[in-house]
């Protein structure tokens, strides 16, 4: 297996997901990028209305951009381990325990795509932390939110709902926080069914 693998790297050298340069066998990212990553700040606020805490592993720019693009846009797997072994190493203690929800992506959007970012980066956090896993949010309506203003997404908060009774204490994840109207949506239909302390935490925020 090993000289497969080998073999394949020789044909084919991977390719850092964020800047698309050669890099390590193995590797997800190349080495200055892993550099840039591991400098980035993390970001800690009392978050969007609904919320108790949100915590971001870095802001929306660079190496942190390019990984949410490439989760998002070309579907490297890979790339919500990264994701999900950088939350685990620096998100503080209390931001990591709860049961862990998934924000729940349009389900047009979903059908498009084959597969959801929040939901792996979720499932990733989830066995790294032996965290209980509760997909119990859907979304409705489902209109695009890429390329839309601010303004307008902010307008238009999506239409959520809990399926049966949630988690007490929960950790909203996804890939990447914008406005936080989807979380702020997230929390109300988590409130309205039981859950009594809720936080949010992403890979990167939009500042
Ligand atoms: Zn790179």
């Amino acid at each position: 297996m090993e000289i497969l693998q080998i073999a394949a790297a020789v044909l084919a050298p991977p390719l850092c997901a964020a800047c698309g340069r050669s890099c390590r066998l193995g590797a997800v990212v190349c080495t200055r990028c892993g550099r840039r990553l591991a400098a980035a700040e993390p970001l800690l606020s009392k978050g969007p209305p609904g919320l108790d805490r949100a915590w971001s592993s870095a802001s929306h720019e660079g190496v942190a951009r390019n990984l949410v693009t490439a989760l998002k846009f070309r579907r490297l797997l890979p790339v919500a381990d990264l994701m999900a072994d950088r939350i685990q190493w620096l998100a503080p203690a209390h931001m990591l325990s709860g049961s862990i929800v998934p924000v729940p992506a349009a389900p047009p959007r979903l059908r498009r795509r084959g597969f959801d970012p929040a939901a792996e980066l979720a499932g990733a956090l989830a066995e790294r932390l032996g965290a209980p896993l509760e997909p119990c949010l859907s979304r409705r309506g489902g209109r695009r939110q890429v390329g839309k203003r601010r303004a307008e997404r902010i307008g238009h908060p999506p239409q959520i709902h809990s399926a049966g009774t949630p988690p007490r204490s929960v950790i909203l994840i996804d890939d990447v926080l914008t406005t936080g109207a989807t979380l702020t949506a997230c929390a109300k239909a988590l409130r309205v069914n039981g859950a009594i302390r809720i936080v949010a935490v992403t890979f990167a925020r939009r500042l």
